[in-house]
């Protein structure tokens, strides 16, 4: 059973929120209906759209400061997931005792929905929104929530559904306490964010591992067998929950597993079957993020026409290997969403023609070596687009004929279209973040697609 520890009587009890963003409003507007005495405080300046929600609810609030006497003397603190744990406010609550939760964490406690919590370091938007799509067909009331669409906390203050899907960064698993989902999803790890995590890879592992440790034998976990990080962490570190690894490497027992070109999930000998080039989304990975999504339904024992009608109609989602335009048969890719290397490894490996590849923006310590192999064997010209170019030319200069250098979308889109041919695809997967030259990753696809239709 859950512990909902926070669902008591809570009339009176002071909720601080660090933090304005859209899951501060959204537990403000939890904490009020459930009976707390809410103020929120952001160090930063907060978005009128939210304003307009505390003010129109009379919640208390403040921006560009931390008033300290008004924080201590909360009785539960939800800290927003982009607030890092080192800063002095988080500390001064620590050394006083004063619990500081993360939004799921706090707003769990206040649904009696099941849960389907999905984290990794890539796929988490992928799967969420790919389970939710089937979930939907299926008939099933259910909310999707997380870093996606609105937050969690908003949703458990206005609607009832039978089931949430989350999509969790290990942010917001890092405030966890009590925080159980019924089933859970790992789809992969590779080093990211570890400027947060003191750049030891292993406190960023035992993050992502927080999705399971409140879970029981009554509960299941799926997980990416072939990913070596988290199959070794399993052996030292078990699961308490009911395990169902997919893998497109080798037969599973129980979980999903490739054969013949079918997908096969089999639970208890309930098995499901279907071609992989059926699947709606091309890729190994999409594939692997497929297996996932059927094993969570048939443990919701989903109509299995339902799961694959479902996974052939599920389109994806925008800047993640998204199909933007045909012209004079190139393809043109928008997967600006891959700001990480094995993002991008992905993008490349699914590549069925030549490709013209966009590449570059800010590097977080990226390492090439991986893609070298499918650089050679695919593509045939790089376009740089960043700032600071060197590190790409150093190390795929030798890979290519023609690696060329711009520092704005429409350069690297009119050079892509002059350098592209027939039949050829031209991909944008940067492996890198965006703020050098765009605000963020969706505005950096935004301004590729949009140069497109200007050709
Ligand atoms: P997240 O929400 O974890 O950032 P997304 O679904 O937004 O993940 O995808 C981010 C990037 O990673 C995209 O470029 C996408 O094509 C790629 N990707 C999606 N699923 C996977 C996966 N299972 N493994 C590796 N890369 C993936």
């Amino acid at each position: 059973m859950k512990t909902k520890a926070q669902n008591n009587n809570n009339s009176g009890r002071k909720l601080v929120i660090l933090g304005g963003g859209e899951s501060g409003a959204g537990a403000a507007i939890l904490g009020l209906k459930e009976g707390f005495e809410v103020f929120v405080s952001d160090k930063g300046k907060i978005k009128d759209k939210y304003k307009s929600v505390f003010q129109q609810l009379q919640i208390d609030w403040e921006e560009e400061t931390h008033t300290q006497a008004k924080i201590l003397e909360a009785d539960v603190v939800m800290k927003s997931p982009g607030i890092p744990e080192s800063v002095a406010i988080v500390k001064q609550l620590q050394e006083k005792g004063i619990p500081v939760i993360s939004e799921i964490e706090f707003a769990w406690g206040f649904t009696s929905a099941k849960i389907i919590g999905i984290t990794g370091s890539n796929g988490k938007t992928t799967t969420t929104k790919f389970v939710y799509h089937i979930l939907k067909n299926a008939g099933i009331k259910v909310g999707m929530a997380g870093n996606v669409g609105d937050s969690f906390a908003k949703q458990v203050a206005q609607t009832k559904p039978d089931w949430f899907v989350l999509e969790l960064s290990s942010f917001q698993l890092d405030g966890i306490k009590d925080f159980r989902p019924d089933i859970s999803v790992l789809t992969n790890i590779t080093p990211d964010h570890l400027d947060r995590y003191e750049h030891k890879l292993e406190n960023y592992v035992f993050s992502k591992f927080r999705i399971a440790e409140n879970q029981t034998e009554e509960d299941f976990f799926i997980y990416d067998l072939d990913d070596e990080i988290i199959t070794k962490w399993i052996e030292k570190n078990p699961v308490k929950a009911q395990r169902l690894p997919f893998s497109l490497a080798q037969k599973v027992e129980n979980g999903a597993y490739i054969e013949n070109e079918n997908i096969i999930v089999n639970i208890k000998n309930n098995r499901f079957k279907m071609p992989t080039t059926k699947l709606g989304l091309q890729g190994k990975h999409n594939t692997k993020n497929a297996m996932a999504a059927a094993t969570v339904s048939q443990l919701l024992r989903i109509r299995k026409e339902t799961i694959r009608e479902s996974m052939e109609s599920f389109q994806g989602v925008e800047h993640r290997l998204e199909k933007v335009l045909k012209i004079n048969n190139v393809q043109y890719i928008n997967d600006s969403k891959a700001t990480n290397v094995n993002a991008t490894f992905y993008a490349l490996e699914s590549m069925k023609s030549e490709t013209v590849w966009i590449v570059g923006g800010v590097d977080k310590g990226n390492v090439y070596d991986d893609l070298l192999p499918l650089v050679n064997e695919k593509v045939k010209v790089i376009i740089c687009l960043g700032i600071d170019n060197q590190k790409l030319i150093q190390n795929f200069g030798n890979c290519v004929d023609t690696i060329v250098e711009t520092q704005s979308m429409k350069e690297a889109v009119r050079m892509a279209y002059s350098l592209a041919e027939k039949g050829d695809s031209v991909l944008l997967s940067p492996a890198c973040a965006s703020f050098d030259l765009f605000e963020n990753y969706e505005d950096r696809g935004r301004q590729f697609k949009d140069a497109i239709r200007n050709l």
